[in-house]
């Protein structure tokens, strides 16, 4: 068997103890690929365990990839951009991707509004909170996260918003990052009340899982643990 369904099989063991652990159904936690920088042939191994949903960070890269496998009859892919959204690339973000995960400003919401090819319907978003408050992270912050949504709401019709996205620090001290995700749980909360559509709330990396699941994780995108260690050279 190969290492990429082997460590997709544990990775499934690791939600559901996570979850267990918490009380909650190992059905309530979804798993998202990350596969970015990775051939599409390690994409297709993963599928072949059953794996449907894959994120992406890169939009070239990324619609390359999503164009080729297409081609090659993977029609049942749920596609999920994470990456920074650039304005120059949110056309081709718009058009090929099923969900977009990393919204933080209304420009960029309003361009992928209008950019998203009308035929295919509403296209899902979720809003990227900067949970840790590096200013070098994208995302908004959470103060700012309410008058965002109202916005998008507004001014998009075409951008369904049906979650959060957050990142954690990049730290050993797990108080922290379950500080940061447990301020995105209560901020997902809030918004429930006056958005039902917002259910989702997408955190938890390889390294942070068990923290982001007892925090209320509904997705955990998880890279390195299923595909290995990324070479980064040709994104310089
Ligand atoms: C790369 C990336 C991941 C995956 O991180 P791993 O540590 O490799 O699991 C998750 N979320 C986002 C937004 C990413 O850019």
């Amino acid at each position: 068997m190969s290492n990429i369904s082997e460590n997709i099989k544990q990775i499934k063991e690791q939600i559901k103890k996570f979850a267990t652990n918490v009380k909650r159904p190992q059905e309530s936690v979804s798993l998202l690929a990350v596969s970015k920088t990775k051939p599409i042939s390690q994409i297709i191994e993963a599928y072949e365990e059953g794996q449907r949903q894959f994120g992406e960070s890169y939009a070239v890269e990324a619609c390359d990839k999503i164009k080729q496998l297409k081609a090659m009859g993977y029609n049942d892919i749920k596609w999920h951009f994470i990456g920074p959204c650039q304005s120059n690339k949110t056309k081709l973000i718009a058009e090929h991707f099923d969900v977009i995960q990393s919204i933080d400003r209304l420009k960029i919401a309003e361009r992928i509004n209008n950019q998203h090819p009308q035929e295919l319907g509403t296209v899902e978003i979720m809003i990227q909170v900067n949970i840790s408050n590096e200013a070098q992270k994208s995302g908004v912050s959470i103060s700012d996260t309410p008058e965002l949504i109202a916005q998008i709401t507004e001014k998009c019709p075409m951008l369904k918003i049906i979650g959060l996205m957050g990142i954690a620090e990049d730290t050993t001290d797990t108080s922290k990052i379950t500080a940061q995700f447990q301020a995105l749980q209560n901020l997902k909360n809030e918004l429930s009340f006056k958005y039902p559509d917002i259910t989702q709330l997408s955190m938890g990396m390889s390294n942070d899982m068990q923290e982001a699941i007892s925090a209320g994780s509904t997705m955990v995108r998880i890279g390195t643990a299923i595909f290995g260690a990324r070479d980064y050279s040709k994104h310089i």
